[in-house]
């Protein structure tokens, strides 16, 4: 059977869950991703509604950001959940850091009539569940949340006062640089980003942070955003060329890097691709995990996510636990190497960079 014709069969079986909903399709999606414990809040007083779903604490108490933005529906906001909970448990062993995953969200109400009280409410439930969950910044929060909660709970990082604080972005950058730099090297044999051509889909924090990075070694970029404002910063100050973001995935460049959304890389998609590489920060940058052998199929090297995205992880982890700093700045340099190893043993063993690094990130979750 045809590569395109096995991950349409996988995507239709895997999504035999959406045939449920509620309480059916969050037993029957946790029973598929091996899940541990997922508990819900909530509080009528703030209009707080917050999922944290718990993936795996065998290697220690589960880190993951906090979320809050709007969702179409409830299972929507359970799926996503879930699904990132799961990946911060690969991103952690991976990194081989003494964390479990998890990650919480806050399905963002129409108003939040007092953010202080909502972040309050939120605390508490971070609080209740013992230090099982340490909570971080995530799309929609802030390290000035995280000072809210801070106030009553000590299981959050990310505040105004961690080491150089709060925001992650400028570290996740930074491993996405290095990954980029291992996958340039291995697919192009190239030492250096100089001239090479960065499409990058997302002009937010990691966006920035990347454009300059990759500026700083002489690459050219091409961006786009659906925001103007964080779109008009980067070609400012780097010079980037602008696209639309309907036409990023065909812009004929060396490298795609999603900065945006996650499941961007789907059947529809990745035909249209003109690049050597995807490595970007995005979070579940595949629809589906046969989309990764789609891509190799197509001679298109995958850096995958939870791999060259966890510079943020490995830095805030670091702070929470009073480790040393710059000893995880080398390890976020160091996913270089991690990656190199990866697309490495998929090419002796012809298989997909997200099955190789998910197998690797599996024999240290056992
Ligand atoms: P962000 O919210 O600051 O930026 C995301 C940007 O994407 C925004 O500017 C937004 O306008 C833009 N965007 C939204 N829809 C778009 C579309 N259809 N086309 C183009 N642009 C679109 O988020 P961030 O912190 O920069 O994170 C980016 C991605 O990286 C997310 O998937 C996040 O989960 C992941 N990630 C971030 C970190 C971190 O340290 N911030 C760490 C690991 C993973």
């Amino acid at each position: 059977m045809e590569v395109v014709e096995v991950v349409k069969k996988e995507v239709r079986m895997h999504q035999n869950y959406r045939h449920h909903t509620g309480l059916d399709r969050l037993f029957r999606y946790a029973e598929f991703l091996n899940y541990g414990d997922v508990h819900v809040k909530f509080d009528p007083t703030t209009g707080l509604r917050a999922i944290v779903a718990i993936h795996n604490l065998k290697r220690g108490p589960a880190i993951g950001g906090c979320r809050l933005i709007h969702y179409n529906s409830t299972d929507d906001a359970l799926e996503d959940a879930l699904r990132l909970g799961y990946m911060m448990s690969y991103k952690a062993a991976i990194s081989n850091l003494n964390h479990g995953g998890a990650k919480a969200v806050l399905i963002k109400p129409k108003i939040i009539k007092d953010r202080k009280a909502y972040f309050e409410a939120f605390a508490d439930f971070v609080h209740e569940l013992g230090g099982r969950y340490i909570t971080a910044v995530d799309s929609g929060t802030n390290e000035k949340d995280m000072d809210i909660i801070a106030a009553r709970t000590p299981f959050v990082t990310c505040t105004t006062a961690s080491g150089t604080g709060g925001d992650p972005s400028p570290q996740t950058a930074l491993g996405v640089r290095r990954g980029i730099e291992a996958a340039v090297k291995f697919k192009l044999g190239r030492d250096t980003l100089e001239d090479v051509h960065v499409a990058i889909q997302g002009a937010g924090h990691v966006g920035y942070y990347l454009a300059k990075e990759l500026k700083e070694r002489g690459a050219k970029l091409t961006i786009c955003d659906v925001n103007q404002l964080n779109l008009q910063r980067i070609v400012d100050e780097f010079g980037a060329e602008v696209c639309s973001p309907e036409n990023i995935y065909s812009v004929s460049a060396d490298v795609f890097a999603p900065c945006a959304l996650g499941a961007v890389l789907n059947l529809h998609t990745i035909k249209k691709l003109k690049v050597s590489i995807v490595a970007g920060s995005a979070n579940n940058q595949l629809a589906h995990y046969q989309h990764g052998a789609l891509m190799q199929e197509l001679g298109i090297l995958y850096a995958p996510d939870f791999v060259i995205n966890a510079g943020g992880l490995i830095y805030v982890a670091a702070v929470y636990d009073h480790a040393d700093t710059k000893a995880a700045f080398k390890q976020v340099e160091d996913i270089y190497f991690t990656l190199t190893e990866i697309f490495e043993r998929a090419k002796q063993e012809g298989r997909a960079t997200n099955e190789v690094a998910e197998k690797i990130a599996l024999e240290r979750l056992r």
